[in-house]
């Protein structure tokens, strides 16, 4: 995983995020407070901007950046976590590398742990972590077997449509959605909704990575 990956996805990122707006925010009004939405257009907005000031540092230091910067500009809950989520994973790449699948798959797995460390939640609570933490799962398994990257990308895909789905009939047991009770069965969690467009959008530049 290079740095102009790192960033390429960043840019990909926003624009899935953009593309997404309804979905994500009738989401986080439903069940939330209305404001996911523009916490995760401001941080994938701000994180492509810092395209050209990374793009000549390591892969780890590009990952701590966006971290830092991350806990700076994007309020609400979610703020903290992904800036967690980047900072843990810039720590295990700058200790164990990320080059290999299996070595870019526990960098990951470090910055889903630290999420869940965080913000004190597991699987099963209505959250990003129902789509972040089967993702995390899957990847290493495949990554463990050597599967090819198309292999790992299409599967990631399907997990993070599954854990999306699986936030449907579950209550909130963490963030704002906790007080709803039974009413917030039948919402998706906006949380999870932008990590499973933000998975895809990785795995769709993996795949035309691969193709090219
Ligand atoms: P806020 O809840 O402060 O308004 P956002 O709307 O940006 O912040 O983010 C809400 C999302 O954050 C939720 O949909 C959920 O996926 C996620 N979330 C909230 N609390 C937690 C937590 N403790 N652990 C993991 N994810 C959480
Ligand atoms: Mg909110």
């Amino acid at each position: 995983m290079n740095t102009a990956f790192i960033l390429n996805a960043c840019l990909h990122i926003h624009a899935a995020i953009v593309a997404h707006e309804a979905d994500i925010e009738s989401l986080d009004r439903a069940i939330g407070d209305g404001d996911h939405y523009i916490n995760m257009k401001r941080g994938s907005e701000v994180a492509a901007g810092m395209y050209n000031t990374l793009l000549p540092l390591p892969a780890d230091e590009a990952l701590n950046k966006i971290g830092m910067k991350l806990l700076s500009t994007i309020g609400g809950a979610s703020g903290p976590l992904f800036a967690s989520f980047f900072m843990s994973m810039a720590k295990t790449a700058q200790q164990n590398g990320a080059n290999t699948p299996l070595e870019i798959a526990a960098a990951f797995a470090a910055g889903v742990q630290a999420i869940m460390q965080r913000g004190k939640a597991s699987v099963g609570e209505k959250t990003m972590l129902d789509v972040l933490v089967p993702v995390s799962t899957t990847f290493t398994t495949l990554a463990a077997q050597g599967k090819s990257s198309q292999e790992i990308a299409t599967a990631l895909k399907q997990t993070a449509d599954i854990g999306l789905e699986s936030t449907r009939n579950l209550i909130a047991t963490k963030g704002r959605a906790a007080g709803l009770g039974e009413r917030a069965i039948g919402h998706l969690d906006a949380g999870a909704k932008s990590c499973q467009v933000m998975i895809h959008a990785v795995c769709d530049l993996m795949l035309k990575e691969a193709d090219a």
